[in-house]
């Protein structure tokens, strides 16, 4: 324990991307990792010379970067990947997704949850927002993968299981908050107005603030969501959650897909962190967010994959790409978010979105220590052009070579190192013979 505490890093001959105030870059740099903090980032010349490194990682070839914060997915439903397709969200989820969940054992969602994990630290990920059910099982997946991540039970409120969802959320804040080395928070996580009605949301604002914690919840996501919305409280879902008060405690949004100029001035006002996830609602058929008009009001938005149940993929690169791209296409404006405004909307715009920018996010001295290394002698990213371009426009999940976490190495040259990947895939099997029977 005392070594992993003093290990010390050293990854040189690297070109660093910081994501800092400044957009700093060192094309001849390295950084200096000592325990789980950063503790030097800069040209090479300026490495102090007391630092005498345990591990030297060579970066020649390679771009340094903060990891990517996934600011909303759902961990454990990677178990319905590929199972459910082409159909709206309601009859997806009523339909297909909600029975099959009856039959998941809590065990199942560790090995899911895993699964998911393992594929979002292959793709560059170092921090995830989740919100589900089973949370200790993905709470116990994140300790012992070396991730970090923002937890939240999920909590739907119209059913007999109501009350001991919110107990449970009580609990996982209880066992989980601050725990594996800090690397768990916990958020209450309300599903939807339209899974919740006003007396259960009030109750799910209540732990929040008991607890000290933030709501996270999907938001305006379907046009079907607001005109119910706008039918039953004479609202938008957004000037309903106003009127009880909810945005007066830190929100995290999912989606809001569907919004009026007032209501991205009531997200402005109560400075609500916005999570877009624009394949999720593509692949539902939602809409496209109006993202370049949320960033003009000064709203902050990260990235979310959703689920791998609606995405299929958990990869943050490839949402970035999207996400670049929409924005050009609708507005009919290329100059509509640039490479730069995606990549910190993957990076530091997605820690401002679950609440942790102040430690991660950005490669800075004092900062944990959460950093990806990305191959950029490949044929695609040739030639020689700014690398942020490169990354958003052409850049693959494949490219990601080495991943960090609280300064511990999780993948090392696309090898995972705490997560057996053989063993996940069996468990995976297993649990999808038995829930959806079938060889
Ligand atoms: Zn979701």
């Amino acid at each position: 324990m005392l070594r992993r505490c003093a290990m010390k890093i050293l990854i040189k001959n690297v070109y660093v991307i910081t994501m800092d105030d400044e957009d700093n870059r060192y094309p001849n740099g390295c950084i200096a990792v000592q325990g789980d903090t950063v503790v030097y980032v800069g040209d090479a010349e300026g490495l102090p010379e007391g630092f005498v490194p345990d591990e030297v990682i060579d970066g020649c070839g390679m771009l340094a970067l903060p990891g990517f914060v996934n600011a909303h997915t759902h961990s454990a439903m990677s178990l319905f990947r590929g199972y459910a397709n082409d159909i709206p969200l309601m009859d997806w989820l009523a339909q297909k997704i909600w029975p099959l969940e009856d039959r998941l054992q809590p065990e199942d969602a560790y090995w899911l949850s895993m699964l998911s994990i393992a594929e979002m630290v292959m793709s560059g990920v170092t921090a995830f927002a989740d919100m589900y059910m089973f949370m200790d099982q993905t709470a116990r997946a994140v300790e012992h993968s070396g991730l970090r991540a923002v937890l939240a039970r999920g909590l739907q409120g119209l059913d007999a299981r109501s009350e001991q969802r919110l107990i449970e959320n009580r609990q996982l804040w209880e066992e989980w908050h601050g725990g594996a080395e800090g690397r768990i928070r916990v958020m209450v996580g309300p599903h939807a107005i339209y899974t919740c009605d006003g007396n259960y949301l009030k109750r799910c604002m209540d732990l929040a603030e008991q607890l000290g914690v933030g709501l996270h919840i999907h938001l305006a996501e379907t046009r079907t969501e607001v005109d119910e919305a706008l039918k039953k409280y004479g609202k938008t879902p957004v000037e309903y959650l106003e009127s009880m008060g909810f945005f007066n405690l830190p929100v995290l949004a999912a989606h809001c897909v569907h919004l009026t100029p007032h209501d991205m001035d009531i997200l402005k006002e109560h400075d609500v962190q916005v999570a877009h996830c624009p394949i999720s609602n593509l692949k539902l058929g939602s809409g496209i967010a109006q993202v370049s008009l949320l960033l003009e009001k000064g709203i902050n938005v990260g990235l979310g994959t959703d689920s791998a149940a609606s995405n299929n993929s958990l990869s943050v690169m490839r949402e970035m790409t999207f996400a670049a791209l929409l924005g050009k296409g609708i507005n009919e404006d290329p100059t509509v978010i640039p490479a730069k405004q995606a990549l910190k909307m993957a990076t530091i715009d997605g820690a401002k979105a679950i609440g942790w920018s102040q430690e991660i996010g950005s490669l800075e001295p004092g900062k944990k220590a959460d950093v990806m290394l990305v191959k950029c002698d490949v044929p695609h990213y040739h030639p020689a052009a700014d690398p942020v371009t490169h990354l958003v426009y052409s850049g693959r999940d494949a490219d990601v070579d080495t991943v960090i976490v609280n300064g511990k190495v999780l993948m090392r040259r696309r090898q995972l190192t705490t997560i057996d990947l053989e063993r996940v895939y069996y468990e995976v099997e297993a649990i999808r013979r038995r829930v959806m029977g079938g060889a």
